[in-house]
């Protein structure tokens, strides 16, 4: 694709990168076919050719965007299947990671998406704050499930059970593997603190010592709301604290099992373009699925029980780790059991379930579709958001494959799956 910046325009910051970005699609649509909102819209602009010719004119122009251009935006899921699909390597991640703060420097938003922006980014990086939020919109979640957009979806949230931790099962081996970091994340924390203590037991289980990194939000929610100096600061922090972590207690491996966060993590060294330290954390980042599929594991999963794995978009399209867990899992004594479409996104992505309701419902349902039609007992998916948008569309049990890994070595069964019943 041509570009026509100048000279002088090429010396923004970051901006010769996203040019050579945009000169590397070759327009060929390949990417139009696997986007799930050119599936459900049928637009070219809700495509990512479409969307990568809105950015480059927005760009170019460098004037206030459109109204149309940031609808065309800000209805990506980021979910980058486009980034799987594309022959021609166009990174279509870093491209709409820029288009999204250039929207929101340069363009005022009506004051009620701007108040939920604010809100989101003030909630979800705040552990203590989400937690007293929830527990406040538990008891109002009847209400708020009647009330128009994103409160419905608060209602969902509200209404997901509390997930415990489930006990230690007692197991520790000597730390002979060595000693690895884990990021225990954000909202992760508070509605997923079951999966973070699956996690910890493994590890430790299998012989790794484990240190909880300090900070919460990797810096994902900013960054994808285009927050960029907010997310920056996020991450030159974390990159600090876990810098200082690893010069007295070294460790091989910073461990994530939220893949949405991961992708961010992995993306540390060309957030922070030139920093040796956060080029080092994004190397040593593993999901826990990649890195425990690396490791010899002695288990094997106490009862039959069939699987759809749903490989969350962050992990397939943003990480590249697609075969790896349902191999782990097999190998363990699941069945697994394909899901139809499980390239296209689930509808949560992040923020984007909040923000776009209704394209992430018509996701959701039709992700909850195939997975019915799949035949499983349960659902097993790497990433939290995914876990909370198919808990309330999928009737089925819905995991961590963590928590499956860990009942097989002799963690606790995992509470859900006490909803388990026979597949249709
Ligand atoms: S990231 Fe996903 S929603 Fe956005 S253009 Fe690419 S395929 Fe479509
Ligand atoms: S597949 Fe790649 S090269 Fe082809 S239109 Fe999409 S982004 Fe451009």
């Amino acid at each position: 694709m041509q570009t026509r910046f100048s000279a002088e325009r090429l010396r923004e910051p970051g901006l010769t990168g996203i040019d050579s970005i945009l000169r590397r699609c070759v327009h060929c649509g390949f990417c139009t076919a696997t986007c799930p909102t050119y599936q459900l819209l049928g637009d070219e602009l809700d495509g990512p050719r479409g969307r990568i010719y809105l950015i480059k004119n927005m760009l170019e122009d460098d004037t206030e965007p459109s109204s149309a251009s940031v609808r065309h935006v800000d209805r990506c899921l980021s979910c980058l299947a486009c980034m799987s699909t594309c022959p021609a390597g166009v990174n279509y991640m870093h491209l709409v990671d820029y288009a999204r703060a250039w929207i929101e420097r340069r363009h005022r938003r009506p004051l009620p998406q701007r108040m939920l922006r604010g809100l989101l980014r003030l909630v979800l990086t705040r552990p203590a704050l989400l937690h007293v939020l929830l527990a406040c919109a538990r008891p109002l979640a009847p209400i708020l499930r009647r009330l128009p957009g994103p409160m419905q979806q608060l209602a969902a949230v509200a209404a997901v059970p509390r997930r415990s931790r489930g006990g230690r099962a007692g197991i520790a081996a000597p730390a002979i593997r060595g000693r690895v970091a884990f990021h225990a994340g954000c909202v992760q924390q508070v509605l997923g603190a079951d999966v973070n203590a699956a996690t910890v037991r493994v590890l430790e289980r299998i012989g790794y010592e484990v240190l909880v990194l300090p900070g919460n939000c990797c810096g994902a929610v900013e960054h994808h709301l285009g927050a960029a100096a907010a997310a920056r600061a996020r991450v030159i922090a974390n990159v600090d604290a876990w810098t200082r972590v690893a010069a007295a207690r070294p460790f091989t491996a910073l461990i994530s099992n939220a893949s949405g966060c991961g992708t961010m993590l992995k993306d540390y060294g060309y957030l922070l373009r030139g920093g040796e330290a956060a080029e080092q954390m994004a190397r040593c980042t593993r999901d826990v699925m990649e890195f425990l599929a690396g490791v010899e594991l002695d288990g094997r999963a106490p009862e039959p029980l069939r699987v759809a794995y749903q490989p969350a978009c962050s992990l397939q399209h943003g990480q590249r780790v697609t075969l790896a867990p349902v191999r782990l899992l097999e190998r363990l004594g699941y069945e697994l059991v394909p899901v139809t479409e499980s390239h296209l996104c689930c509808g949560a992505a992040g923020t984007y379930n909040l923000l776009q309701p209704a394209l992430a419902a018509g996701l959701g349902r039709r992700k909850a579709g195939h997975i019915a039609a799949a035949g499983a007992m349960a659902v097993a998916v790497g990433n939290l958001g995914c876990m909370l948008q198919m808990d309330r569309y999928v009737s089925l049990p819905v995991l961590h494959p963590v928590q499956l890994v860990d009942w097989a070595l002799g963690g606790p069964r995992p509470a859900r799956l006490d909803e388990c019943r026979s597949a249709p």
